[in-house]
């Protein structure tokens, strides 16, 4: 990394899985919003739709999500019976639509469902959204604590893409960060996995853990290219202890500096393009013949709450406490507090909490944010162009975008912004350029850039 990256390096920049961010987020877009906003559907429009399961058997100390671990499992039963409830509540809600096309469900660990409640929550959501043939519908596992009959209810079900928890394979780290989990577990459910037709697996690595080197980031990545993982994404660790407590049991001493954790992620990229993957955005590989890499070739990337996928639907139905929904006119957060959602869906109210109306500068710096996430490289008239709006409204961007070009983070010509591929791991800081709401993020609202 270069010494003059450094100050842009320890910035806190947000991910831009959306443009306005969810810091952005406000309480006087509610439930009216989020009413009006889903009667506001197409008929023949695909939808997507995301399930949040907030519960996992154990936790582990780097995790940021919106989770915790039950005692037993009569809260996750209990949590299964208010999510049919919202499944209800919003299919009810929604206007006229072509079905989903893309559903994903995520946590937590959505395995950690016993598989009568999956199948029930699978026809749930068939009965009062419909599911179109050819559906993509994945589901994030942790091998760890996969259910006996689980794999078969999946494939029973339809689910025909999977994302593995793996992180890393070296056993200091993973004590370290309370994840124990040997290789040959996940060799193991793969094999299950492909044995029952689901062929699509993911993996989820990570670099910048306590005690991790640059040798073991190298390792975890030949096994994901080894095991034929579809797509690998590779985030490094944020450590923000102050929003989740948990981080706090991480030796802060044992986490690499900014320049081996640069060093990290450059070498995960090169051993993964070393196997023949294709880079995709800031943190994303994935194999050439998958469906992500195909549309990157096509121009048909996008990037969502879930990071870069090829769903090209606007309209995005989160459930379950903390989800988050989009719509073309805005997004809408349900309420994080478990009791407080609980209570709006069984009061027969969509359990929206806050959210944000998009204004025509939101969806012109939206698309550009995107294209720019997508492409690493955005041509600012050409989004003027496009929205239909002068071709000077993002001249400030361009501007911001110039400064940081001095230190070789992007180049400028003309109205183009283009991110040299050394400088892909810093690419969110160039997006902020675009960003007119967080253009110097608070410093603990978001994670640093590396
Ligand atoms: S399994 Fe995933 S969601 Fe659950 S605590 Fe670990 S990292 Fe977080």
């Amino acid at each position: 990394m270069k010494d003059a990256w450094i100050p842009y390096a320890t910035r806190a920049v947000p991910r831009y899985t959306s443009y306005p961010t969810a810091a952005d987020f406000t309480p006087e877009t509610g439930v009216a919003a989020a009413m009006a906003w889903s009667a506001a559907t197409r008929a023949d429009e695909a939808i997507s739709a995301y399930l949040h399961i907030p519960f996992c058997d154990k936790l582990c100390w780097y995790c940021g999500c919106a989770t915790s671990v039950p005692n037993g499992y009569r809260r996750v039963a209990e949590y299964v019976g208010l999510l049919l409830k919202e499944v209800s509540l919003r299919g009810r809600a929604m206007g006229p639509h072509g079905g989903i096309g893309h559903l994903h469900f995520g946590g937590g660990s959505p395995n950690i469902l016993n598989p009568n409640d999956f199948l029930e929550l699978m026809d749930a959501l068939q009965r009062h959204f419909g599911l179109r043939t050819g559906a993509e519908i994945a589901v994030e596992l942790d091998p760890r604590t996969m259910k006996p009959g689980q794999v078969p209810t999946f494939a029973r079900a339809g689910v025909n893409r999977v994302s593995l928890g793996v992180q890393t394979l070296a056993e200091d780290v993973q004590h370290a960060i309370n994840r124990i989990q040997p290789r040959d577990m996940v060799v193991a459910l793969i094999e299950d996995l492909r044995g029952a037709g689901i062929d699509a697996v993911n993996m989820d690595l990570m670099y910048g853990l306590p005690y991790q080197t640059t040798q073991h980031v190298v390792e975890a990545a030949r096994f994901a290219a080894e095991m034929g993982a579809a797509r690998v994404s590779v985030f490094g660790y944020a450590h923000v202890p102050w929003f989740a407590k948990h981080q706090r049991a991480i030796d802060e001493n044992a986490l690499a500096g900014l320049h081996e954790r640069f060093t990290q992620a450059r070498v995960a990229a090169m051993t993964l393009e070393g196997a023949g993957y294709v880079a995709i955005g800031l943190d994303h590989y994935a194999r050439a013949d998958d469906t992500l890499a195909i549309a990157a070739r096509e121009g048909r990337l996008h990037r969502n709450f879930q990071g870069y996928t090829d769903d090209p639907c606007e309209t995005l139905i989160g459930m379950g406490a903390t989800a988050i929904s989009q719509f073309r006119e805005g997004f809408s957060q349900n309420l994080k507090d478990r009791k407080a959602w609980g209570e709006a869906v069984t009061a027969g109210h969509l359990p929206a909490e806050r959210g944000i109306a998009l204004t025509p500068d939101d969806r012109l710096r939206a698309r550009a944010l995107e294209t720019l996430m997508c492409r690493l490289e955005v041509d600012a008239a050409e989004i003027c162009a496009e929205m239909d709006v002068p071709d000077d409204r993002l001249d400030g961007a361009l501007d911001a975008a110039r400064e940081l070009e001095r230190v070789g983070l992007c180049h400028v010509s003309g109205t183009v912004v283009t991110v040299p591929e050394e400088a892909r791991i810093m690419l969110r800081t160039v997006a902020q350029c675009f960003d007119a709401r967080s253009p110097a993020a608070a410093p603990q609202r978001h994670a640093k850039a590396v």
